[in-house]
């Protein structure tokens, strides 16, 4: 055993010995800069007090309130002091505001009255007053699921259980939320509860209508805690018909601007070509929004930062982008991809983090098999953080989806999920979720990717044809998330 290890050790090195300088002579500039720029991350990064700057010092972002705008103006000064250029906020209009009152909510059958924990999803209604109903069992409120129930559901207060808490099935649900609503409002239900998957009574909470229209839910949603929907389980089970009183107040304003923040490093010799570098500096309302995502605008940040302390000069111009309304549904990089149509040709590539800290793992490359080889040869340097899977599943889940939507190559970077879904969208996404060199080898990553797009002398891929977007939306089914999201009008 050990003299199979020496035997295999020498035999590196003298493998080393023959083409490790022959390669390094070969190393092109952008390669070496980017090795550079891992070896910056490692030693100086600032992304953990980037998160802490949003997390612990402003909290939590919903687009529209004053904390989201603190953080708007906190991002435009970070950039200024980094020396990017053109740093300005783009704004965008906002069809309606909305600010979570108190939500409470009782098991008031059997001689009970007893608190349950209940939070609003975000741009949903009030009760305007107590409403008072029997729980009805919607299962975990697939279509068929509301057809199966549908002649009980009228004046009762139903109860949902989504199922499933991997990437796939977050999707699912997040898509399904809307006509579920619709469906149960249509069939006569006064509220919905929607049981959160966390443990411990942690509470979630998302839209349930894409609110890029100023839409609001078609009926008060609350997120309900687990333990309280296995009581309400165990009940219904015992045959026994739990009778739920629920007081919701939440406050929706009118019309408002929310702003991106946009920033530039210039390149030298393909200055009019860009690199998108993006992520969403808004969070939901529960929590600070750590990894969701004050972890990708620490990347955002930190990538600048990184450039500009090693002096580096990309040949593109590589654009900041931190989005805000991103959990609205994307409705600010929809917006960005609006007013910027006329670049789009000339937008070489968007990569976008958001999903969480978790160690990288490879890429989402949005149902873009030809750019396997280039991205391949792009994670060449990167292979000290372990083995690079491409996935080629298209889905509209943050802020790429705008760009796919015009064909524009766009990557988002696979991050280890499993520190991310348990507190996503709750009051626990905070920084202590962060373990530093998992977060620091993602950051690293996701720089050095950048740079290298921006830098080489060859385009990364190219723009799909409107027909070629059109297929690609069709196999993948995407066209179907793009249209329900106001991508595709
Ligand atoms: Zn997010």
């Amino acid at each position: 055993m050990t003299r199979r290890r020496v035997h295999a050790v020498s035999l590196l090195a003298l493998l080393l010995l023959f083409f490790l300088p022959q390669s390094r002579a070969q190393t092109p500039p952008e390669r070496a800069a980017a090795s550079r720029l891992i070896g910056e991350v490692f030693a100086n990064g600032q992304q953990l007090s980037y998160v802490s700057a949003l997390s612990d010092r402003i909290g939590s972002r919903l687009t529209g309130t004053a904390n989201a705008r603190r953080a708007e103006e906190w991002a435009e000064g970070e950039m200024k002091r980094l020396g990017l250029v053109n740093v300005r906020r783009e704004p965008y209009r906002m069809a309606a505001s909305w600010e979570r009152g108190p939500a409470s909510a009782a098991l008031v059958s059997g001689g009970n009255n007893r608190p349950l924990a209940v939070a609003s999803y975000t741009w949903t209604p009030g009760t305007e007053g107590p409403v008072e109903g029997e729980v009805v069992d919607v299962g975990a409120g697939r279509p068929e699921d509301v057809r199966r129930v549908a002649s009980q559901v009228k004046g009762r207060i139903a109860l949902v259980v989504p199922e499933g808490a991997d990437l796939d099935s977050v999707i699912y649900n997040f898509y399904r939320a809307a006509g579920l609503v619709r469906e149960l409002k249509d069939a006569g239900a006064r509220a919905v509860l929607l049981a959160a998957d966390k443990p411990h009574s942690i509470l979630y909470t998302a839209p349930v209508e894409f609110t890029a229209t100023g839409k609001l839910a078609a009926l008060p949603t609350v997120s309900l805690a687990r333990e309280d929907v296995l009581l309400l389980r165990r009940l219904l089970s015992q045959n026994q018909t739990p009778r739920i009183r629920l007081d919701v107040h939440n406050r929706i304003g009118g019309a408002f601007d929310a702003t991106n923040v946009v920033g530039e490093i210039r390149g030298s010799g393909l200055a009019d070509e860009l690199v998108v570098v993006g992520a969403h500096l808004d969070s939901n309302d529960l929590g600070p929004g750590a990894l969701d995502n004050g972890a990708g605008s620490g990347a955002v940040l930190e990538t600048a930062r990184a450039i500009k302390a090693l002096g580096l000069r990309p040949r593109r111009t590589i654009r900041f982008v931190l989005f805000t309304g991103e959990e609205e549904g994307m409705v600010g990089s929809i917006a960005y991809v609006e007013r910027h149509r006329a670049e789009m040709d000339k937008t070489v590539a968007a990569l976008v983090m958001d999903i969480g800290a978790g160690r990288p793992q490879g890429w989402f490359s949005m149902g873009r098999t030809d750019l396997d080889a280039e991205i391949r040869e792009l994670s060449e340097p990167l292979a000290q953080f372990g083995d690079f899977t491409i996935e080629h599943a298209a889905f509209a889940a943050t802020d790429n989806a705008p760009f796919m939507a015009e064909g524009v190559p766009n990557l988002i970077l696979i991050q280890d999920e499993t520190p991310y879904f348990p507190v996503h969208h709750t009051i626990a996404d905070t920084p202590d979720k962060i373990e530093p060199r998992d977060y620091a080898s993602a950051v690293a990553v996701f720089a050095s990717t950048a740079y290298a797009i921006a830098d080489r002398p060859q385009r990364f891929g190219r723009r799909l044809t409107a027909d070629e977007i059109k297929r690609m939306a069709d196999e993948t089914k995407v066209g179907d998330q793009w249209r329900a999201a106001g991508i595709w009008k």
